[in-house]
């Protein structure tokens, strides 16, 4: 005999993840019980548990699964920042941010000047809609001789190379021409 009951028409989740509704009891008379049970989806598909064995089979509710922290995006590039004791930093666009309030944030190397490379993204959009914006210029706020080999502007997150036909390979930095 079991303590546990089943109310004929329980909802049943086993550890083997196995969800079945019970269908109906059987006394077998030798002090066992037989739980019927059947798939909430298909009454033809069923099986069946000696009750003092199914108490030992039955999950439990399951917790809300962990949570999986995230950062907030770059406000330069859009990929995820890192955080660390001193705040947030992207280490594509070389830049921190402090960790409480809205304030701008800063350049990794404040001596640092910024590429020159520049792009008309929509240069090639024909057509009288696109007047206005064909010759929008945007140019790169990177550091100036960046590692990365994609040029960043500001607006619509854009990203370019140096062999984008739109653009302006950027000059090499001030120090490396002097
Ligand atoms: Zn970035
Ligand atoms: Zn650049």
């Amino acid at each position: 005999m079991t303590a546990r009951e089943f109310p004929v028409g329980e909802i049943l989740t086993l550890m083997s993840g196995a969800t079945w509704r019970v269908r109906n009891l059987n006394d077998y008379g030798n002090g066992r019980i037989g739980v019927g049970l059947v798939n909430p989806f298909n009454p033809n598909h069923g099986t069946a548990f000696f009750a003092d064995v199914l108490a030992g089979l039955i999950a439990d509710r399951p917790a809300p699964p962990p949570l999986t922290p995230t950062m907030p995006p770059c406000s330069v590039c859009g990929e995820e920042v890192e955080c660390d004791a001193d705040g947030f930093r992207c280490p594509t666009c070389r830049c921190t941010w402090p960790v409480v309030g809205d304030e701008p944030g800063g350049w990794d190397y404040v001596e640092a000047t910024q590429c020159t490379s520049v792009i008309r993204p929509f240069a090639d959009f024909t057509g009288d809609r696109y007047r206005d914006i064909r010759d929008s210029t945007y140019r790169c706020v990177l550091d100036a001789g960046h590692e990365s080999e994609f040029h960043q502007g500001l607006d619509y997150h854009w990203s370019w190379r140096d062999n984008d036909e739109r653009a302006i390979p950027a000059e090499p930095p001030a120090e490396a021409t002097s």
